[in-house]
């Protein structure tokens, strides 16, 4: 991939890009089918990517027609990359038998490598013969819905294909790499304004929050709503921050440490709770909920800002579901995504009928969401939440730093890219924007 990134640093023309050989091999961060067993028998906190995550050579796949190769400049952890490493809740390995039943293009993904990683910014190299709205040289970020737009229960809210799989974690040849395969319909614009790596670390989890807060087929958030924001400045709420403020609502954010809590404060969130400091106790001693402490935390609420929260921003699961069932507005929306802590969750059925409340469910986005939330971060009403960026060589340190919740915002990986801060093609509209802005978690943050 060396002549790729050569041509690329070089701003070197398509037919050039064209005419370098594809390499038989590039660099990715794998996890390996004979390690699924590795971890038996520990707890989740002791399970390590840095022993499961390594950098090997990996065989360029076969290019379908719909598909694009993409040297990819940088790359980001997200939270599934730590479920592939540990292997929870499953190895990831089931999903690629699964996909490689799927016929010839199904079958490349079936591999004893898993090439992880669902986000990259980076150059497209390659397209296939039916691709027909991006070109070889196009800058670009990779959103990670994998759909096969030739399905047709695609074709109303592509979330709810039939096909529908997350890239680098469903499917092989992921963007924790030089290279990356993707489906044309994950392609959107690079943000000229952004670094490479500024760029990468958007696409998965400000899609998501784009998708839970603003899009109908979320809570549909409404000018001055009030929303809790869980994990305010990690990977999903650094942004829905960003949008609950940029909407007009009024968010409280829920953070656990006071750097944490400056950090949600400079982006602009006037409600801050520490769970550290008020250390709340949702469960007692015998593992039963504890309605007390849900209460203690709708009354911090309340304190904070005047009245209960019309939508709460969930992904914690186990540790504080119940809770947001129960300080959720009557009539109010729990949207959630993911549960990090835990996905059997426990809370009080009558709090959520008898005050008319409502869970709604939400994963990533499809193209259509995420193409509008990432044309808020070209225009720069959303900015990167990337705190710190780490070699591809240093992937498992990385991922290990999410795993333990040691990190905020995003944390960026270069993979091509040799330092960071390279590929900002708009200097004036990163100026307009502002760099203090624009760097807010790599200036605060640990
Ligand atoms: P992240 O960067 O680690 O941020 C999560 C935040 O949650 C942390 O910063 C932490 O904030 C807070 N948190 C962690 N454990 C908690 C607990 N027990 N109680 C309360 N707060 C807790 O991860 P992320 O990228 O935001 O992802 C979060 C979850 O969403 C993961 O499970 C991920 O797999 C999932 N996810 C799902 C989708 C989807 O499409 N379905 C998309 C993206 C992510 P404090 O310690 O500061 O409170």
């Amino acid at each position: 991939m060396d002549a790729f990134l050569a041509a690329i640093l070089e701003g070197a023309p398509p037919e050039d890009l064209t005419a370098i050989p594809l390499p038989e091999s590039y660099r990715g961060a794998v996890v390996r089918r004979r390690d699924v067993a590795m971890f038996d028998g520990l707890p989740s906190a002791e399970k390590d990517p840095r022993r499961s995550l390594s950098v090997a050579e990996v065989e360029v796949p076969e290019m379908a027609p719909d598909e694009a190769l993409v040297a990819v400049m940088a790359s980001s952890i997200n939270f599934n990359t730590v479920w592939s490493a540990i292997f929870e809740p499953l190895p990831t390995f089931e999903f690629l038998r699964r996909l490689g039943r799927e016929g010839y293009w199904g079958a490349r993904h079936d591999r004893d490598l898993h090439v992880l990683g669902s986000d990259a910014s980076g150059v497209v190299i390659r397209v296939g013969s039916a691709v027909r709205n991006w070109r070889v040289g196009d800058e670009v970020v990779v959103h990670c819905n994998y759909v096969d737009d030739q399905d047709p229960s695609a074709h109303d809210d592509s979330m709810l294909a039939a096909s529908q799989r997350i890239w680098g974690y469903e499917s092989n040849f992921g963007g924790l790499a030089e290279l990356s395969l993707v489906k044309a319909n994950q392609l959107m614009p690079k943000p000229a304004h952004l670094s490479w790596e500024e760029a990468a670390v958007n696409a998965l989890t400000n899609s998501t929050s784009y998708r839970m807060l603003i899009s109908r087929n979320g809570a549909n958030m409404r000018l001055g709503d009030v929303v809790l924001v869980w994990g305010a400045v990690g990977g999903l709420g650094g942004y829905a921050l960003q949008y609950v403020l940029a909407a007009g609502g009024v968010p409280v954010g829920v953070v656990s440490s006071s750097r944490k809590a400056e950090l949600a404060r400079a982006l602009g969130c006037a409600a801050v709770l520490d769970r550290s400091e008020r250390d709340y106790r949702f469960f007692a001693a015998d593992g039963k909920a504890d309605p007390g402490e849900w209460r203690r935390l709708g009354a911090d609420i309340r304190s904070l800002v005047g009245e209960d929260p019309d939508i709460v921003f969930e992904h914690p699961g186990r540790e504080t579901f119940g809770a947001s069932v129960y300080v959720a507005k009557k009539g109010g929306t729990v949207v959630t995504c993911a549960a990090t802590s835990g996905y059997e969750v426990t809370y009080d059925n009558r709090h959520l009928w008898m005050k008319l409340k409502t869970i709604k469910g939400s994963h990533f986005a499809n193209y259509a969401e995420a193409w509008a939330a990432n044309k808020l971060i070209c225009q720069g009403r959303i900015q990167p939440v990337l705190s710190a960026t780490f070699p591809l060589e240093q992937v498992g340190e990385a991922a290990w730093q999410v795993h333990r919740n040691l990190h905020e915002g995003k944390i960026g990986v270069r993979c091509l890219a040799p330092e960071d801060g390279l590929g900002i093609r708009d200097p004036e509209l990163r100026a307009r924007i502002g760099e203090e802005r624009i760097t807010t978690f790599r200036r605060l943050g640990a």
